[in-house]
């Protein structure tokens, strides 16, 4: 069973005038949170990614629930989403996701030299085009962390670098580091702006994605989405607003709820903040 990829969800959505593509977090394939999300999509007739980490998907129920779990909810709902593998710095990560019919990854060799990130970048895009995939890749390191462990630390992208990155590895969609910081501290982020002209000035046809958006004045989310950036990533306020919900329905309590009140209650907190992102990221 194939997924949509990132080129037909990219075309799906600028065949219905979408400006961006958000890109949401679903902590694995959480079927609450994702069928919270593609309710409020389906709502708003949107395009989106489901994305989750390598590191998200092994600490709950594997790579197939996580496909499988989007791929229910994308023929409950009819809506328009793919799985997206999101920051897999293995690319044996990266074949398991293709292996199980994941057309949509993203490679994050950030932490390795040019030279390298180029050639394991350029090897993903050759295995992901052979089963019509799509590749996104990162340059710089984007600050802050995604998932426990050490925070990356900020390295804004290089422009002659981001040139020759573009032309050797060839990624398909290109998240560069622009200043943008992961996790909760969006309003710490300081985009270089001076950056931002020339990458854009210098990307060719390939879109660019945005990351560390969680926190970000909606000001600078419509100017970069104005500037070309096509596919834009909310995790953290997403996992935020689960776990809120859970909190808030046993807030006060003495007794235990049913599961169901719990659950529903962090499917509400979740679609408020799809609400959100969808305002922030759709509509201008
Ligand atoms: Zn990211």
């Amino acid at each position: 069973m194939n997924s949509l990829s990132g080129f037909e969800i990219l075309d799906a959505a600028s065949s219905r005038g979408q400006r961006a593509v958000p890109c949401i977090d679903v902590a694995g394939g959480n079927p609450d949170i994702v069928d919270a999300v593609c309710r409020r999509l389906t709502a708003s007739d949107v395009c989106a990614f489901l994305s989750s980490t390598p590191a998200s998907i092994d600490s709950y129920l594997g790579m197939e629930h996580f496909r499988d779990s989007i791929e229910l909810a994308r023929r409950r709902h009819g809506v328009c989403v793919a799985p997206h593998l999101d920051h897999a710095d293995d690319p044996a990560a990266i074949d398991r996701a293709l292996a199980v019919g994941v057309r949509s990854v993203m490679f994050d060799g950030s932490a390795l030299p040019l030279a390298d990130n180029i050639a394991v970048t350029r090897s993903v895009v050759e295995r992901a085009h052979a089963v019509g995939a799509s590749v996104e890749a990162e340059l710089g390191a984007i600050g802050g962390k995604e998932d426990p462990g050490e925070a990356s630390i900020a390295e804004n992208v290089r422009p002659d670098e981001a040139t020759r990155f573009l032309r050797e590895a060839r990624p398909d969609l290109f998240a560069p580091a622009i200043g943008t910081v992961h996790g909760r501290r969006g309003g710490e982020a300081s985009i270089d702006w001076t950056l931002v002209d020339r990458l854009v000035a210098d990307r060719g046809d390939t879109p660019l994605v945005l990351h560390g958006t969680t926190g970000l004045p909606a000001e600078d989310v419509h100017r970069l989405i104005d500037l070309g950036f096509r596919k834009v990533n909310y995790a953290t306020m997403i996992r935020d607003a689960y776990v809120a919900g859970l909190a808030r329905a046993l807030e006060g309590r003495t007794d235990l709820p049913r599961p169901q009140e719990v659950l529903a209650s962090a499917r509400t907190a979740v679609a408020e903040a799809v609400d959100r992102i969808l305002q922030l990221v759709t509509v201008r």
